[in-house]
């Protein structure tokens, strides 16, 4: 498996321009083979391939010997490879019968990959004990190596430009982890993410949301103003994006750290975690977008996904239909529904419970009735809806006979 380890860089002056040039020379790179695409396509309804048009750079390469000569030929291929990916996408969907639209022109690019980082980077030492990241071409970049790498080579390295700052995210190729054992889960856990709480526990724990952006909001908007009051291509303009993007940057950085604390939490102390599969997007489109974005679900989804892999955890993802409605005791749903005032679930079987709390046992039930071993008491599930839609990922069980979910029944 591999592991991205993201380190600060403090590239000088020097290579920060020479980065900065092979960022244009690779989005002329882009820009120009993606026209070389699209006329293809359009003339002649011919799709160009990776290799030709890798093998039309290294004849280019070999003419501008100080333009996109002076790019590592694997990081400028790497170029060709994402836009190659892009087409074949583009191509499926126009198989399909759609009417999709071109892969983009870039404006910016903000970024470059090594992808066999093997030969071309690596870290050095530097004065007093200081560390150097060593790229071909771009030299030995000042690096803040926060923690310890991991054992194991470096696969692949990014390098990018986040507002005025630059990273270095290089993945380390490691041992995978075990599967999780076939065993039930000892302290399994179901989420329910919201906007009142951030997250309501199946085991009674409430976290309230983080509200970074709306305290920020004043000052981001203050910056914003600054920048609209410059004149248009100006210095002080540009100074002033600066500032502004540095309001932004920090906003996310509290966010993600927020979610890693938590997340690391959790992933310590159950060994199974279990969310709605919902989709992001149709939040993001509802009521609150603000409020969603501000929550970071996604990224406590995401986290809790990979933590759990590296503990031989499970992670799982259950259906979201009626986890709210149904009565995590009985399996009746409520009536008339609930409405989104209504804060207590109340059954005529006398179960009355937090109604985030009560969702978030429906979502550990339909969890624990995936998990071979793992159900028992929790038989609403078994006569509810099918867990999960086609298509969804179910992770982690799928090594295990099928059979052995079925043993609670
Ligand atoms: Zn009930």
């Amino acid at each position: 498996m591999f592991v991205p380890h993201k380190f600060r860089l403090y590239p000088f002056r020097s290579q920060e321009r020479e980065l900065l040039r092979q960022f244009e020379e690779l989005r002329f790179l882009w820009n120009y083979a993606l026209e070389r695409r699209q006329e293809a396509w359009r003339k002649e309804k011919r799709s160009l391939s990776y290799v030709g048009q890798c093998r039309d750079l290294t004849r280019w390469r070999g003419f501008d010997k100080d333009g996109i000569g002076r790019v590592n030929a694997q990081v400028a291929q790497e170029t060709l490879a994402r836009l190659h990916d892009a087409f074949r996408h583009f191509y499926r969907r126009a198989k399909a019968g759609g009417r999709p639209g071109f892969p983009r022109f870039k404006r910016e690019v903000c970024s470059l990959s090594y992808p066999q980082a093997y030969e071309s980077v690596g870290f050095v030492d530097g004065r007093n004990s200081t560390r150097r990241l060593h790229l071909s071409i771009v030299g030995d970049i000042p690096i803040e190596v926060h923690r310890t790498p991991p054992e194991g080579r470096v696969k692949t390295c990014t390098v990018e430009r986040e507002g005025d700052r630059w990273f270095a995210v290089l993945t380390y190729e490691g041992p995978d982890p075990a599967p999780p054992p076939a065993t039930p889960p000892v302290s399994p856990v179901g989420v329910d993410l919201g906007l009142s709480h951030l997250a309501a526990l199946s085991t009674g724990e409430v976290f309230e949301p983080p509200k970074f952006l709306r305290w920020a909001e004043k000052r981001i908007q203050r910056a914003q103003r600054i920048v609209s009051r410059r004149k248009k291509g100006s210095h002080n303009r540009e100074k002033a994006k600066v500032r502004l993007g540095r309001c932004h940057a920090k906003v996310r950085d509290q966010r993600r750290d927020f979610a890693h604390k938590l997340t690391t939490a959790w992933a310590e102390a159950h060994d199974l975690i279990a969310f709605e599969d919902m989709d992001l997007r149709d939040h993001m489109r509802g009521a609150f977008p603000k409020a969603t974005a501000d929550a970071g679900w996604g990224m406590l989804r995401q986290f809790c996904e990979y933590k759990e892999a590296h503990r031989s955890g499970r992670y799982v993802e259950v259906a979201t239909k009626g986890t709210t409605q149904t009565c995590s005791g009985c399996g009746r749903l409520h009536n008339p529904p609930l409405t989104l005032k209504d804060r207590t679930y109340d059954c005529p079987c006398g179960l009355r419970l937090d109604r985030d709390l009560n969702a978030a046992r429906n979502v550990l039930a339909r969890a624990l009735a995936r998990v071979p071993g793992g159900t028992g008491e929790f038989t609403p599930v078994e006569t509810g809806p099918p867990p999960h839609r086609k298509g969804r990922r179910v992770r982690s069980w799928k090594q295990e006979p099928p059979s052995a979910s079925r043993v609670a029944t």
